[in-house]
């Protein structure tokens, strides 16, 4: 439930910004840095939101798709969002079966195109997957249909600042999410050779468990189950029993 109310606060903190830019109290400069950074924590929540277990009583269960920020008319709900990562945990780089093989492997450009395009590519891929559209994707873009319409209501021409803070905020977190951690030269070892100084802005811009969730990607893969702030000590452990 914690990654729930994470990832609808950030999700309300992107829209408040919003407001205040159409408002003009925010200057399109400081939204785009300051949503950025939301937006990435908010993807942040709901990744270790996937992967929590279900807590016996959770009254924002209801409301889950909230949580989500919607890029545009053509994206997947929450439920989809989850099966096809664990679909990526079960089978990562098959280009059969891991939903995210795309923006996980191959060159950098074409995995770029694929980050940008990922709403509309993973609702395509799915559709044809189901052999059509499923409750509750349909659920999701009517959802994705009421809060876009509500957004251009409220915004106007600015609109086009939402679109591009989202687009971007996507792009960026596949990118870095997927093809950089699963790049040969960097997935498989156990640390991630960033600079300290850099280490400490990530965690105050992205949070410090985003910083430990990209630094143990691998054991992420392994342990699933583990959040992110606990991965360092799980690899404490892990370098600290003997193997037999
Ligand atoms: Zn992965
Ligand atoms: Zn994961």
């Amino acid at each position: 439930m914690e990654t729930d109310i994470a990832a609808l606060g950030y999700h309300a903190l992107l829209l408040g910004g919003f407001v205040l830019l159409c408002q003009g109290l925010l200057s399109p400069v400081v939204f785009m840095v300051l949503g950025l950074c939301t937006y990435l924590r908010n993807f942040n929540a709901l990744h270790e939101g996937i992967h929590t277990r279900r807590a016996g009583h959770n009254p924002l269960r209801m409301i889950r798709q909230a949580v989500m920020i919607v890029h545009g008319p053509l994206q997947l709900g929450r439920r989809e969002l989850s099966i096809n990562h664990h679909l990526h945990h079960a089978f990562p780089g098959d280009p059969e079966r891991d939903p995210e093989v795309a923006v996980s492997t191959g060159p950098w450009w074409r995995a770029a195109l694929a980050a940008l395009l990922q709403p509309e590519h993973t609702f395509l891929a799915h559709v044809r997957r189901a052999g059509g559209i499923t409750r509750t994707v349909r659920n999701a873009l009517i959802y994705n249909a009421v809060v876009c319409a509500g957004l251009v209501a409220l915004a106007g021409a600015d609109i086009v600042w939402w679109i591009a803070v989202t687009r971007l905020g996507s792009t960026a977190s596949w990118l870095v999410f997927d093809w950089v951690m699963h790049h040969p030269r960097l997935f498989g070892r156990s640390e991630l050779p960033l600079p300290r100084a850099l280490q400490l802005l990530w965690s105050v811009l992205f949070t410090r468990g985003n910083l430990n969730g990209i630094r143990n990607h691998t054991l992420h893969h392994r342990y699933p189950f583990v959040a992110g702030d606990e991965l360092p000590a799980l690899a404490r452990f892990l370098a600290a029993t003997p193997r037999t």
